[in-house]
């Protein structure tokens, strides 16, 4: 079977590959452990191979039995909230920020809007850990979710929105055109990262291409969940973060598929999938009641 893969922008990002190298690092320099503040990046087989290496998400048991003067922390790509990093600093720990630049960068757009008198607005997903550490930074921004929510917002006299830099360009839109009533002075400082936006464009490009698509990524990546959103009017498409849940059958009848991966989707997974795409026969039968 014919495999398209997106042409650029599938697999690890630059803020990804900078968060990995450092862990990867460190596990290089003999401390037993090193913790990590919570996932490193959202995908499970990569957050395993980094268990292997030693590296592993500080624990309430870990804190509890203390000791921990001197060892190493890692703040997530997702960032963290300032109390995150001064509570590391009160343990003793050595702390490597592996927070990607882009938000680093966000964070202080978040905080010099609201010291030139903005209500801050951070449109994501409000469990999801890069809003939560933005809004953390701020005294009263907050996140919102859905345009429902932007629309009961009250008039402001100042109203400022920020985005998550992994959500859906087109949502994001959405909302700026709900806010822009909400306020005497409204400003758009929503910056969504250029990698998931390529990536969203080259999967809508390659999904109106191919007989189906297989998006492989983590289940809890927002930018995977957002490639497999814009594949899906296209054609029919897979959510996978191994090539173990795919078989053979899923592919019946097809001859060319396309083959997109999310900002944290190790080069290892995404060639397993590729291997096993290309050695299945281009169109194979229907199963007879499939
Ligand atoms: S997707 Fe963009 S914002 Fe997120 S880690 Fe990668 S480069 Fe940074």
């Amino acid at each position: 079977m014919q495999v398209r893969r997106a042409p650029t922008y599938s697999g690890f990002c630059g803020g990804v590959k900078r968060a990995w190298n450092r862990a990867v690092k460190a596990s290089q320099t003999g401390e037993e452990t090193i913790y990590l503040s919570g996932k490193l990046i959202h995908n499970t087989p990569a957050m395993r191979e980094l268990a292997s290496l030693g590296v592993r998400e500080l624990s309430g048991a870990d804190i509890a039995e203390g000791n921990l003067e001197g060892r190493t922390i890692i703040m997530r790509a997702h960032g963290e909230g300032p109390v995150a990093f001064a509570d590391a600093e009160a343990r003793g720990f050595k702390v490597i920020d592996a927070t990607c630049p882009i938000v680093t960068a966000v964070q202080k757009i978040a905080v010099q809007l609201e010291n030139d008198g903005y209500q801050v607005v951070i449109f994501g997903h409000r469990n999801h850990p890069e809003a939560r550490a933005t809004v953390a930074y701020t005294d009263h921004g907050f996140i919102i979710e859905t345009l429902e929510e932007a629309q009961a917002l009250p008039h402001y006299a100042k109203l400022a929105s920020i985005a998550q830099t992994t959500v859906l360009q087109a949502d994001y839109a959405d909302l700026v055109a709900v806010l822009r009533t909400k306020a005497d002075h409204y400003e758009d400082r929503g910056r969504i990262c250029g990698w998931t936006l390529h990536a969203q464009d080259e999967a809508v490009a390659l999904a109106s291409s191919v007989e189906m698509m297989v998006v492989v990524g983590g289940r809890d990546s927002s930018n995977t969940i957002q490639l497999v959103r814009v594949s899906e009017p296209h054609c029919p498409t897979l959510h996978i973060e191994t090539v173990d849940e795919l078989t053979v059958e899923m592919f019946a009848g097809r001859s060319v598929v396309g083959l997109a991966a999310g900002a944290s989707t190790r080069e290892s997974d995404i060639a397993a999938v590729i291997s096993f795409l290309e050695a299945i026969p281009a169109a194979v039968p229907a199963l007879a009641g499939a």
